[in-house]
């Protein structure tokens, strides 16, 4: 067979790599280090962990991120087998020592008949003649890689920067105080004029609000990453400490809005939530990108009316991230769609964290050699955490009213909000309620991806305990 490229030979390309050549297609992986090196890697090694070593919660059955460690072991992922041939102690996460992590990985590579290894810069598009190929350049995109991408994308669909704002679980916001209504009831294209979530604020409520996004503890930008503050992407602290009333004329503005809990009543400020996956399950908190801390976020962020038990499937950040506009540019194979046989990996489609990265490297992988082979691969369901997580990127989005043509697509770990809901049945003739009920759909949710990531790899069901 002719052989398939693979740019960068990070957590995704290393997978990708792996899978191909697996799958009896040979592979050539280009990869820039140590000719040339990143803002944030060190080594030469393939695989390189840029900042903590941990995979994160190793439990399949209560977490998404054990659940997607699962569905790739059963994949024969690469990165998985040396994570776990060189773990560390970590309570229920899996963290690993990462010298000995990407020396694995390396060795894997370098010594599979079918993995040549190339240590050079690609300065633009895959040539003609690499019919098949995977970028899998990762965060930090050298800068000639990135133009050339852009160039073929266009402007519009190559972002620098995450400005991400927190997404918060549905189920956890309080509609008893929030509720739905776009502002002006405006109505878009496949909208119904309810397509926010809203949440009233009183003066009070907003001065004190305004006061603890100033106080609270902020996390500076790293020196390489610039500040990369633009019109229309301040963090909301930054917002805040322009002016008292700048986020009331801003993101929190009340206009176009009445509260039908109580219409007679006006809203001094509003936060507004937007619904972020077409499942409904997640809603994102519009205008709030931030560089507040984790700890900070989900105690500020809970003096907001309605969202008082607010759990957040991701918190708001700002980082320095290449990655594209996915839904528009890519098909549930992560194939670009202006240019077949040229497809995306890892963090640079737009997923987040080192396993998701590993994971769509792993798909691109499959995909590709599938290709290749001349065999019609279809996607795994969205039921599984490979196809959730592709899901997520390539498709589950919605178009809102006020916005028509734009997409909510931030970087994102995988969470069980991006799964198709499951109904949980009465145990003995009784409703579960509250946390019981919360942890049983996670353990319905884990079983039936299991299952169905087994019937789509063709691997046997397990036996009743998995
Ligand atoms: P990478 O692992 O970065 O791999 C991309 C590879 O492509 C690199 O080896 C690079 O040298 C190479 N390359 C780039 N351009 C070219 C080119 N033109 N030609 C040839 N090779 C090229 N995630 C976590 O889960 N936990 C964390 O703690 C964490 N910390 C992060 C800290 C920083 C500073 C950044 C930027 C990201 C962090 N991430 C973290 C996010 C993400 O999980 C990692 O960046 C992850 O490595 C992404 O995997 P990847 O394969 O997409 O990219």
């Amino acid at each position: 067979h002719k052989p398939i490229h693979v740019i960068g030979g990070g957590l995704a390309g290393s997978e990708a790599a792996w899978q191909i050549a697996q799958a009896g297609v040979p592979v050539i992986v280009h990869e820039m280090r140590p000719v040339r090196g990143t803002e944030a890697h060190k080594t030469e090694k393939l695989a390189e962990l840029v900042c903590s070593n941990s995979f994160r919660s190793d439990d399949a059955a209560n977490n998404a991120v054990g659940l997607l460690h699962a569905e790739m072991r059963l994949a024969g992922s690469v990165i998985m087998r040396s994570g776990d041939a060189n773990q560390v102690p970590a309570g229920g996460a899996l963290a690993v020592d990462r010298e000995g992590f990407s020396d694995a990985v390396t060795a894997a590579l370098a010594a599979h008949p079918l993995i040549t290894i190339e240590r050079e810069e690609i300065t633009g598009l895959p040539p003609e003649d690499w019919d098949l190929a995977i970028i899998a350049t990762g965060p930090l995109t050298a800068p000639s890689l990135a133009e050339a991408i852009r160039a073929e994308t266009g402007e519009e669909a190559l972002a620098f920067f995450d400005a991400i704002a927190p997404i918060v679980y549905f189920d956890s916001i309080d509609m008893d105080i929030c509720w739905f209504q776009s502002r002006y009831d405006k109505v878009g294209p496949g909208g119904t004029g309810k397509d926010y979530i809203n949440c009233p604020m009183t003066k009070e409520q907003y001065d004190a609000f305004v006061h603890g996004l100033i106080e609270g503890d902020k996390t500076g930008f790293r020196e390489w990453e610039g500040t990369p503050y633009f019109d229309g992407c301040l963090p909301i602290e930054v917002m805040a400490e322009r002016g008292h009333e700048t986020l009331r004329h801003g993101p929190m503005k009340p206009m176009g809005l009445t509260n039908a809990h109580n219409p007679t009543v006006k809203p001094y400020a509003v936060v507004q939530l937007r619904q972020d996956n077409a499942l409904g399950t997640l809603y994102n908190m519009v205008g709030f990108q931030t560089k507040l801390k984790y700890a900070e976020q989900t105690r500020i962020f809970k003096m907001i009316p309605g969202l008082e038990n607010a759990e957040f499937a991701r918190l708001g950040g700002l980082h320095r991230n290449t990655y594209i506009n996915s839904p528009a540019l890519l098909d549930g194979t992560l194939q670009l769609k202006s240019r077949p046989g040229l497809r995306f990996a890892g963090q640079i489609t737009g997923c987040e964290g080192y396993v998701e990265s590993a994971a769509m490297g792993l798909m691109a992988g499959r995909f590709a050699a599938a290709q290749r082979l001349g065999i019609d691969l279809t996607p795994p369901p969205v039921t599984t955490a490979f196809g959730a997580l592709i899901n997520h990127i390539t498709g589950g989005h919605i178009l809102t009213d006020e916005e028509p043509g734009k997409r909510s697509f931030q970087p994102m770990n995988i969470n069980f909000g991006l799964f198709p809901p499951i109904e949980i049945p009465r145990t003995e003739g009784k409703r579960l309620r509250g946390k019981e009920k919360t942890i049983a759909k996670k353990q319905a949710t884990s079983a039936r991806a299991l299952a169905d990531c087994r019937a789509w790899l063709g691997l046997p069901q397990a036996a009743a305990a998995e």
